[in-house]
């Protein structure tokens, strides 16, 4: 099943997951969803997200998007609810909000919006959904058959989705559309949308004529782009009435330049550099710099040494990223490149003390982060690696990565038990139960550990298969 046909029907599988977990659906019928049963239904559409190829799990882009959209949230009347915003690898410009606080974002967004306050604008939009709970308000207004059946289809696109065969997508689109139809969002609800996350936009300190400019950008460009704009256009149908409600609204705002971010323009050149083909993305960096038509000439010099160290031309690249750092000589998403170049051309060995000095500088950089435990490994120190990993997850416990780079490390010590262990703590955190009670059976049989290891990993065990026979139990009831 096509990408973006499996991103259309995500707002539709909202339904379907209804059947795995969640109490009975006659009183949801009536009563609404409270924020919590939401945010379990959204956590189980996160799993198989998480899960998909499509998922975009790069830490700086994924960084970037979330601190762009915390400074939403904390713009909006209603922060209580936790928010997580996530990548998806996919060129249609396209935005999604889930139950439970859950907003995606296409890369294709990222790419297509020319301002940092129009990227803005959509998340905001996309916030305000969830702030003013239409979800919510949307599912509880499905009776128990439209449920039933939506869930079924639902399951249907899931499934296709793990086959490429075209009769059975084409099958699951066309149930999509129809599907979405009855789920969209209503007019009111993306009036709403539009009313408050403009003040959102506002509040967050971004340019409020963002939201309308990229509407208009995307009506602009649609007979051109009509397959990249299609996403986004048949989940928010972009109406004359809507856009000038907009810019009326933005009228009495006043007008105010907001400059971009450095960090947004370097993202977007960043996934223009690895997502594109890199001998077109070495062209479109090399013709903005000659021509200096760019919105950001570090972010152009940053795309060209991407993707030239993409194409392994690092000679060329090594010049170019010495212009990048003149230009912007402090910036973790520079240090980062810097450091990935030395690994690149010179060895993993070569680029350790590059990680050591921008780690003193940002500490807590994702990014920096795995890729300096990852050259560890890499050169045979499990050991400082263990503690870069254990260091950090004192912090952060929710971080799968973190995990997975422990496990080796313990792998490479031979230390079973730890290795196991770790394993099982990512699974557990990529929402995968059977896999961690699995994990933790292997590591314990191994004999490995001394006692109070293996009584904590058994304690482990007991609770981890207890809460995967209660996930089991509650979705056998549907
Ligand atoms: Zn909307």
């Amino acid at each position: 099943m096509p990408l973006r046909a499996f991103l259309a029907a995500l707002m539709v599988v909202v339904p379907g997951v209804l059947a795995q977990g969640l109490p009975d659906l006659g009183d949801v019928a009536h009563s609404g969803f409270t924020p919590l049963q939401e945010r379990r239904i959204g956590e189980s559409i996160m799993r198989e997200i998480r899960a998909d190829r499509s998922f975009y799990g790069e830490p700086e882009a994924t960084d970037y998007i979330a601190s762009l959209g915390r400074r939403l949230v904390a713009g909006s009347q209603e922060s209580r609810q936790d928010f997580e915003f996530f990548l998806i690898r996919d060129p249609a410009i396209n935005a999604f909000a889930l139950p439970g606080g859950f907003i995606g974002v296409n890369t294709g967004l990222i790419l297509t919006a020319q301002a940092e306050s129009e990227l803005a604008g959509v998340l905001a939009h996309e916030v305000s959904h969830v702030t003013q709970r239409h979800i919510a308000r949307m599912l509880a207004q499905q009776n128990q058959t439209g449920i039933a059946s939506l869930a079924a289809i639902a399951g249907a696109l899931l499934l296709s989705r793990a086959s490429s065969q075209a009769g059975e997508a084409a099958f699951a689109l066309g149930q999509a559309a129809v599907i979405q139809s009855q789920l969209n969002f209503t007019r009111d609800n993306e009036r709403e949308a539009d009313r408050v996350g403009l003040q959102v936009l506002q509040q967050a300190g971004f340019d409020p004529r963002g939201m309308a400019s990229f509407f208009e950008r995307l009506q602009r460009a649609s007979p051109i782009h009509e397959s990249s704009a299609f996403s986004y256009l048949r989940t928010h149908p972009l109406t004359f009435e809507r856009i000038a409600d907009m810019q009326n609204r933005t009228q009495d705002m006043g007008y105010r330049q907001v400059p971009d971010s450095l960090d947004f323009q370097l993202v977007r050149a960043k996934l223009k550099a690895w997502l594109e083909p890199p001998q077109e993305a070495v062209a479109f960096f090399e013709e903005g710099l000659r021509e200096r038509k760019f919105l950001s000439e570090a972010a152009a010099r940053y795309g060209l040494v991407a993707s030239r160290m993409r194409l392994g031309d690092y000679k060329r690249a090594r010049g170019e990223l010495e212009a990048l750092r003149k230009l912007v000589p402090a910036n973790p998403i520079v240090d980062t490149l810097t450091c990935e170049f030395g690994s690149n051309a010179y060895g993993a060995e070569k680029a350790l003390p590059c990680y050591r000095e921008a780690l003193k500088t940002y500490p807590s950089y994702r990014a920096l982060i795995y890729n300096y435990a990852e050259a560890l490994l890499q050169t045979g120190r499990p050991e400082p690696a263990l503690k870069l990993v254990e260091d950090r997850q004192q912090v952060i416990s929710d971080d799968y990565r973190l995990y997975l780079l422990q496990a080796r490390a313990y792998a490479a010590l031979n230390k079973r038990l730890a290795q196991h262990r770790a394993q099982a703590e990512a699974y557990v955190r990529l929402g995968n139960l059977p896999a961690a009670v699995e994990q933790l059976r292997i590591g314990l049989k191994s004999g490995d550990g001394d006692f109070y290891q293996a009584s904590s990993a058994e304690a482990r065990l007991r609770e981890l298969r207890r809460l995967d026979e209660e996930m089991r139990r509650d979705a056998a009831k549907r």
